[in-house]
């Protein structure tokens, strides 16, 4: 389990001069932390700054009170991630799937087949070395890298 991110590694972070999350190339390191990237899109190499995750607007307080009722379906975080699951369905492609490797890396936004949960999407990246993967059951976090 060496695989860790690294100095030429690429990874999306949010640009200062694009003022986008783009692909970035590290450059420098200090021990697991990204200090230093270097912007694909405009080759500007700025301080590495987190991507903070984009705000989910009806989920922010779940997981604070059990839910009492199976039927509230619209409170409830499994069916909720199984209709974004199911909306996303039709963009992904079986064949372009990675198989799901806990010593592989991922990027934001690949599309992973694992071996128990089928088919998901990585939707966050949580470094150095874990993924939140959405998949038709629900909302995994993953070991990666
Ligand atoms: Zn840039």
């Amino acid at each position: 389990m060496t695989a860790q991110l690294s100095a030429g590694s690429t990874i999306e972070t949010r640009c200062t001069r694009c003022n986008g999350v783009l692909n970035h190339t590290i450059v420098a390191m200090v021990g697991e932390k990204i200090v230093r990237v270097e912007c694909s899109t405009c080759h500007g190499v700025h301080a590495y700054h987190p991507v903070k995750p984009a705000k989910a607007p009806a989920t922010a307080k779940a997981g604070q009170k059990k839910a009492s009722s199976p039927r509230s379906a619209k409170a409830d975080p499994e069916a909720a991630a199984r209709a974004e699951w199911e909306a996303l369905q039709p963009e992904m492609d079986p064949a372009q799937a990675i198989p799901y490797d806990m010593n592989r890396v991922y990027r934001l936004k690949n599309l992973l087949s694992h071996p128990n949960f089928g088919l998901g999407i990585v939707q966050l990246v949580i470094l150095p070395n874990k993924i939140d993967v959405l998949f038709q059951t629900g909302k995994k976090r993953l070991r990666c890298g």
